[in-house]
């Protein structure tokens, strides 16, 4: 009887030691698995916050390493190509690494949004640092960086006078002048899903079918080729971004300088409904580990001492309206851009597809 009592002891014993070692390497697997899951936690736990991004400029990662050093959060970056990356975060889904996804366009952060791979975030910080049209209506992406899409002409052959808006390019005396890239271009879709929002669906296909009629050829390259196109004579006025203006006239390549010195900016709709505007932004993943973490880094990086260096990498205005746009970018000039919310490009995109479809835009 004694005996059986000791061997019964020794059970337990035994059996309270397996459990015990085995809730220690569980607790041990929760923490390294869901530790950063809101940012706060332990403070011997490594801070971090990831990002996917398509930008890719050198000047970035001095930002990062600024973030880094006021707040002891590391910034792992892996960059991708936009669609690359919204196919990655669907793929990945709960298991992804990923906190924060930048990619440009609103009308691909919009298609972000609706994969389902983001969240909204709710911030007075962001919320002050971001125009409310330059931010998605349910806060799920937040812009960064603003661009123009301009008219460029050739300044010997063009007198900006004749210039004024997008539609006047359907014009007969434009006949075989204009340059543009193909409608698989999601600047050209989201310039156009805003002729949709602000001219009406009608229009806005007339002047997609007036855009054809007067191509100088038939859509090819990148907005920078456009600009190309010009310098050849092959056409002269191009529409296209103004990111690639700035680009080109710092560019390594004497061919792209000498290129984009021939071209004047035009800012076209001044009179009307502005001109056409869009953003490069960010948006919190729907699965992100490191939460706080992940927007304190938005806080950081659209703040008054992050966004003139943001910005500038690429060219780009400020999204913050407290923020001076860089020197090159105020010598173009102050314009009036269309007053629209962006989340419209993506909520119009569909239908601007099947316009570019319908009068034949390549
Ligand atoms: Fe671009």
């Amino acid at each position: 009887m004694k005996k059986r009592k000791w061997l019964l002891q020794l059970f337990v014993l035994m059996f309270s030691l397996v459990v015990l070692s085995a809730c220690g390497a569980t607790s041990e697997n929760v923490s390294s698995d869901t530790s950063p899951s809101n940012g706060a936690t332990n403070s011997d736990e490594k801070q971090e916050v990831n990002l996917y991004t398509s930008r890719h400029y050198d000047t970035d990662q001095e930002l990062y390493d600024q973030f880094t050093e006021e707040t002891g959060i590391a910034v792992n970056v892996i960059q991708g190509s936009e669609d690359e990356l919204i196919e990655r975060l669907n793929r990945e889904g709960e298991a992804t690494e990923a906190d924060l996804f930048i990619t440009a366009d609103a009308g691909r952060l919009y298609r972000a949004k609706e994969a389902g791979v983001l969240q909204p975030v709710d911030s007075d910080v962001l919320n002050k640092n971001v125009p409310e049209n330059l931010r998605d209506k349910d806060n799920e992406w937040f812009g960064l960086t603003m661009r123009a899409r301009v008219i460029v002409y050739d300044k010997d052959r063009v007198d900006p006078s004749e210039l004024s808006t997008y539609e006047e390019l359907t014009e007969p005396k434009w006949k075989d002048r204009v340059l543009i890239r193909s409608s698989s271009s999601i600047y050209n879709q989201s310039l156009l899903a805003s002729l949709i929002e602000i001219n009406g669906e009608e229009a806005a296909k007339s002047w997609a079918e007036g855009i054809v009629e007067n191509m100088a050829r038939e859509p090819e390259g990148g907005d920078r080729d456009q600009a190309k196109g010009i310098a050849a004579g092959e056409g002269d006025v191009a529409i296209m971004n103004t990111y690639y203006v700035g680009g080109m006239l710092n560019s390594a390549e004497k061919e792209e300088v000498s290129v984009a010195e021939k071209l004047g900016i035009f800012f076209p709709n001044q009179d009307t409904s502005g001109t056409h505007v869009n953003v490069s932004g960010i948006g919190l993943t729907k699965y992100s580990k490191n939460k706080d973490n992940a927007i304190q880094f938005m806080e950081f990086l659209t703040s008054e001492k992050a966004q003139g260096q943001f910005a500038s990498a690429n060219y780009e205005y400020p999204v913050n309206p407290n923020v001076e746009p860089s020197e090159l970018l105020q010598s173009w000039g102050d314009f009036k851009k269309q007053d629209i919310n962006l989340s419209i490009l993506g909520e119009n995109n569909a239908q601007a597809l099947m316009l570019f479809n319908e009068v034949g835009w390549k």
